[in-house]
């Protein structure tokens, strides 16, 4: 079975049980400032699982495409990749568990659908925390003992592993249960054991049923440490399940690797066709780069399509680029190749990712610059890490004065300034200074716990320039608007009346090009290429207050897409399945002031919002303003 084709069954099985197909979302989360990028399929339907209506309904299904960097230490291996595809299955406050786990076991046993052995499947529940009042999911496991798994295949684990969410700060979360199946020829053991690495996770079905938010109020300057945070249950109890596409269609086939299968395979084997130096222990070089070149693929080739650059998504993807460069140099690739890699990824997956096609040029002129940039500064990155791999020494006069200092210190700070400048990440820096070691021949290798005491001061300095961090986690994530404080409603209501402000004085060419909302201020960006003089940015403010003095009402309908644009809503909404949309009117319906789609939540009228003042008027690409803005 090719992945095409457990996409379709996946969405017909699901559509046929009820539930509507919607789209998936971009890579890059609207309105989120907690995370750079999506990287499961439920993070753009938190407002919903939190209890805002979603306009198709309450079971549904797609498929999302996802970026988890907080994975990349894993890539290399059979089943971790940094970009992936997810099948997800919703029920807003629909079905719970008994028809949540029948249906994922029929999905991957009956003959109709995939076909899987139930005898080679074993699954892990949440082994419960009794003190904070959560049980032993001895539930879910009864259902599925009655589905047919035995006792032996069915384990229980701690919250590291059977609980999902938020990882990260405040938002829906609870415990799940996880599917495994068995990828080997040899004969399936009668027990499960979840550290053997041939059960390989396919799909996980998530419970939620809590949410996790800040206890009372949360004060402005107040150190993650101090705050207090409590779980609520959900005003609705909502079902979440995720399945890796890549792994699934692997098991399938019989493979115990993503890269067995397409596209995978093919990306591999160009790459494995440009190296000169290959040989068979290059396995996980060949991976990586066809990894890292796919992943920054789509990141570039997003409908927010994302250039190389040393700010927020731009970063991964100079990041991604540049490893795959340096493993590239290891197997001996002298020439650019990145380019050669995009364009295979295009081919092989524009038919299902159209977006990709579209930003054609834009991503291989990309890859080209971002490959001549790096060629500029590889030789000056590797002397540095020379003048480091020689180590410090200090020539002193009789008298004790330093007056010649040689060499550079190995540590966290001067290889994260490395990282940094030169974009060599930290694993690559070591493995350059060991090379040097090894050609002078006299000086000891980094030791592995010479390299711990570096990575720790390394990360440390790393939080500071809070650049991956937050994605970090394996795969789990902040849940942005899922900490819907008031502050961050409000503002985003805000939003839509600078929005209708900006184009009442500067015209109707400005869309909206992004959004980013945090408790403090909104981040806006928007089309027009140059800056806004003084004048107009007081006329904006001015409009928008009159709008917040008017204490309009805010009212909200869905309705078709057609219908929506009958109405002039505004907004970037791309639908491939004919969904149902959200629109939310700001002012009198006859002569709204703002329409705009979205997925809210609002304030109920303009009057709640406070004093608008914009903070900050600057260039955020070309042909782009950015405008910062706080509420008083
Ligand atoms: P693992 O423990 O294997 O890292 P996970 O528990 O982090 O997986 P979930 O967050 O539950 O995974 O994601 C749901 C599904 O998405 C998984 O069951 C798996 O099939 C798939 N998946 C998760 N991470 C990756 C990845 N990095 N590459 C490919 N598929 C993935
Ligand atoms: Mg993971």
């Amino acid at each position: 079975m090719i992945i095409k084709e457990l996409k379709e069954k996946y969405l017909k099985f699901f559509k046929e049980k009820g539930h509507k197909i919607i789209s998936g979302s971009s890579l890059i989360p609207e309105n989120d400032p907690t995370v750079l990028f999506t990287t499961a399929g439920m993070h753009p339907l938190v407002p919903y699982l939190l209890g805002e209506k979603h306009p198709a309904g309450n079971k549904l299904v797609n498929v999302q495409k996802c970026i988890r960097t907080g994975d990349i230490d894993e890539v290399g291996d059979d089943v971790h990749l940094t970009f992936f595809e997810m099948l997800g299955n919703w029920s807003l406050g629909a079905y719970w568990k008994k028809e949540a786990i029948e249906m994922s076991c029929e999905f991957l046993t009956s003959k109709k659908w995939l076909g899987l052995d139930k005898n080679k499947l074993a699954i892990s529940c949440f082994e419960g925390e009794p003190d904070k009042g959560i049980n032993k999911d001895e539930e879910s496991a009864k259902i599925w003992q009655s589905l047919g798994i035995s006792k032996e295949r069915i384990v229980f684990l701690d919250r590291k592993e059977n609980w999902w969410g938020p990882a990260g700060e405040t938002g829906p979360c609870g415990p799940d249960t996880e599917m495994f199946y068995w990828s080997s020829n040899e004969p399936v053991p009668k027990k499960f054991n979840p550290k053997d690495e041939r059960w390989i996770e396919i799909w996980n079905d998530v419970f939620m049923e809590y949410n996790k938010r800040v206890k009372g109020q949360r004060v402005k300057e107040s150190r993650a440490k101090d705050i207090k945070y409590e779980y609520v249950p959900l005003k609705q109890r909502n079902i979440d399940t995720g399945m890796g596409v890549e792994r699934t269609v692997a098991v399938l086939n019989g493979k115990k690797s993503v890269y067995d299968i397409e596209p995978l395979k093919s990306i591999t084997n160009k790459i494995q066709s440009l190296c000169v130096r290959l040989n068979l222990t290059h396995k996980k070089e060949v991976r990586v780069i066809a990894d890292h070149l796919r992943a920054a693929t789509f990141i570039m080739g997003d409908e927010k399509g994302i250039a190389p650059s040393n700010l927020e998504q731009g970063y991964v993807v100079r990041r991604l680029i540049r490893r795959a460069i340096r493993y590239g140099k290891k197997l001996g690739i002298d020439k650019p190749f990145t380019h050669h890699v995009s364009k295979l990824v295009i081919e092989l997956m524009s038919d299902e990712y159209p977006e990709l096609k579209k930003n054609e040029n834009f991503i291989n002129e990309q890859m080209v610059q971002e490959e001549e940039r790096f060629g500029k500064v590889i030789e000056k990155g590797i002397k540095e890490l020379g003048k480091m791999a020689i180590g410090q020494w200090e020539t002193r006069t009789n008298s004790g004065k330093i007056i010649e200092t040689e060499g550079k210190e190995i540590n966290g700070k001067n290889l994260f300034y490395i990282f940094s400048t030169f974009g060599f990440p930290l694993e690559m820096s070591f493995e350059e200074i060991n090379n040097i070691r090894k050609e002078i021949g006299e000086l000891s290798l980094l030791s592995d716990s010479e390299k711990f005491e570096i990575e720790k001061e390394f990360q440390e300095e790393f939080k500071k320039h809070q650049e991956l961090s937050r994605t970090a986690t394996a795969g789990k994530f902040k849940s942005g608007l899922a900490d819907n404080t008031e502050e961050v409603t409000k503002l985003h209501t805000s939003t839509h009346l600078l929005l209708a402000a900006l184009r009442k004085v500067l015209g109707e060419h400005v869309y909206q090009k992004g959004s980013n909302i945090t408790g403090e201020r909104l981040r806006f960006d928007f089309s027009h290429s140059e800056k806004l003089t003084d004048e107009q940015i007081k006329k904006v403010e001015n409009i928008v207050n009159e709008q917040i003095k008017k204490d309009l009402p805010i009212s909200c309908c869905e309705t078709s897409l057609e219908e929506a644009k009958k109405m002039n809503a505004m907004g970037v909404f791309e639908s491939k399945y004919g969904d149902k949309v959200k629109v939310y009117t700001v002012g009198k319906e006859k002569e709204p002031f703002s329409c705009e789609i979205c997925a809210g939540p609002h304030v109920k009228s303009t009057g709640e919002l406070g004093h608008f003042k914009i903070i900050k008027e600057e260039s955020s690409s070309a042909g782009v303003r950015r405008i910062k803005a706080i509420l008083e």
